[in-house]
């Protein structure tokens, strides 16, 4: 028989017969790697990345061979993409008439989508949770099954998976057709999937959403079932208990409870009432940071919060920012616009004059009110709004000065999240990319030499940073 060699992740080789599985080897490695496999990652012998495949395929060529448990997060994806599919499988024998729409694992659990005429009720949740379990109990394998496209097409059209017929036609490339089953349930799909339904134990469905099929507004609107699911009860009920105490603490419900600010439908979405408390609050920490501001070396500014469309043209916002600015007013035959951000007035006001270079640095601050265009469905209490004030502020200074600058920046970054209470983050370094300067303004040069001014400053304070673009 003809035999092939398996890489493992320590370097070893096993030269095996053709078609030996993963699960075969993992066997072979010990019992309770065989126990505790879920799903097998492949890479041709130089290739780095390599694929997903189940424990159950049969090897047909050298390949580098893991096996992944549940310490790996790539399959905890694959473990809630078979969720997912137990949850439709539970589905189809609570509800057969449902339409089947699409079911993939998501950030803490996943959903899967059904066109079905009357709403999923909370009581049909729990229905469905129930069978679910008993589903899983079953330990029922999730076998790959490849069945030529025609047939898959005839097998959606029986069943009158609309939606399906659809996804085959779309997406099946080969002639033949990667299905899973689950028991009963057979699902179009490329997979992989965990061995069987056993282990999906700690889950729980949590709401029902409306969606478009396919996303898009006209399509008809399935009912999507989101659920969470761990690999373990204790992660479940832990990251369940996190979520209570985030709702618990909901700064939307906070606000109103303590009459700290509201939003007024009146008034419009998005824009922010300080009620008597809240204005209090807002005003020490104002006034906590004017000082601070003060005490920095910082001129304290106001700039107005409309102003000529022709300065946003010139700053660029017009063209870089305009999904994000309000519409254009006109005033007496001239255009204006709500302030998107304050640098262009802070220019203004460093070239209103005349300056010599000892009065640099020029540091200009301003707790500057902004306006900008957020949709309303991405509205979010204090954090997504159309209107609110920054602590903002902008430095002109020789280049010879932009070190000492940042310096001063950071430790006033880090003197506002202490008093504020804030001792765990993480500091990102936002870098130009040399490989487009088309996308920058001015000289290369100058991108590279702030560029640099932030990396050694950072390198000086002895700040551990990631870079990102
Ligand atoms: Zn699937
Ligand atoms: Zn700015």
């Amino acid at each position: 028989m003809e035999q092939i060699h398996i890489t493992l992740p320590d370097g070893s080789v096993q030269e095996v017969p053709k078609g030996t599985t993963p699960a075969d080897i993992a066997r072979k490695i010990s019992p309770r790697l065989a126990d505790a496999a879920l799903v097998a990652r492949v890479a041709a012998p130089n290739d780095g990345e390599g694929e997903l495949i189940d424990l159950r395929r049969p090897l047909d060529r050298d390949v580098k061979l893991q096996i992944l448990t549940e310490k790996d997060p790539d399959a905890l994806f694959v473990f809630r993409h078979s969720a997912a599919h137990l949850l439709a499988a539970a589905v189809v024998e609570l509800f057969p008439n449902v339409k089947l729409g699409i079911g993939p694992p998501i950030d803490t659990g996943f959903f899967y989508e059904f066109l079905r005429e009357e709403p999923f009720t909370q009581e049909d949740l729990a229905k469905i949770e129930k069978k679910m379990h008993e589903l899983a109990a079953q330990d029922l394998p999730n076998e790959r099954k490849l069945i030529p496209k025609p047939e898959a097409l005839d097998l959606y059209k029986k069943s009158n998976q609309l939606f399906k017929c659809e996804l085959v036609e779309e997406k099946a490339t080969e002639p033949m057709v990667s299905f899973y089953t689950t028991g009963k349930f057979i699902d179009f799909c490329r997979g992989p999937h965990i061995p069987s339904t056993k282990r999906i134990q700690a889950f729980k469905l949590m709401n029902v959403a409306g969606a478009y099929w396919k996303g898009q507004e006209g399509n008809p609107q399935l009912q999507r079932i989101y659920a969470v699911a761990f690999f373990t009860q204790k992660e479940l009920d832990e990251y369940l208990h996190r979520l209570e105490e985030a709702k618990r603490r909901d700064h939307r419900k906070l606000g109103v409870e303590l009459d700290l600010f509201s939003i007024q439908e009146e008034a419009g979405p998005g824009l922010i009432f300080w009620q008597p408390k809240g204005g209090l609050i807002r005003k020490i920490v104002e006034d906590w940071l004017r000082d601070e501001l003060l005490k920095r070396g910082y001129d304290l500014v106001f700039t107005p919060h409309i102003m000529r469309r022709d300065l946003w043209k010139t700053s660029g916002h017009t063209n870089f920012y305009k999904d994000s600015m309000f519409g254009p007013i006109e005033v007496e035959k001239g255009e204006y616009q709500l302030k998107p951000m304050n640098c262009p007035g802070h220019i203004l006001i460093y070239k209103s004059k005349l300056r010599s270079y000892r009065d640099l640095p020029v540091r200009l601050a301003e707790l500057g009110t902004v306006y900008r265009y957020e949709r309303s469905g991405v509205l979010h209490g204090l954090m997504r709004v159309r209107g609110f004030t920054q602590d903002d502020a902008h430095i002109f200074c020789m280049p010879s000065q932009i070190e000492a600058e940042v310096e001063a920046c950071v430790d006033f970054a880090y003197a506002v999240m202490k008093n504020f209470g804030f001792d765990k983050f993480e500091v990102e370094l936002s870098d130009w990319d040399p490989a487009h300067p088309e996308n920058y303004p001015g000289k290369a040069e100058d991108w590279q030499h702030a560029s640099d001014s932030l990396a050694t400053t950072l390198a000086r304070m002895d700040i551990p940073y990631k870079k990102v673009a």
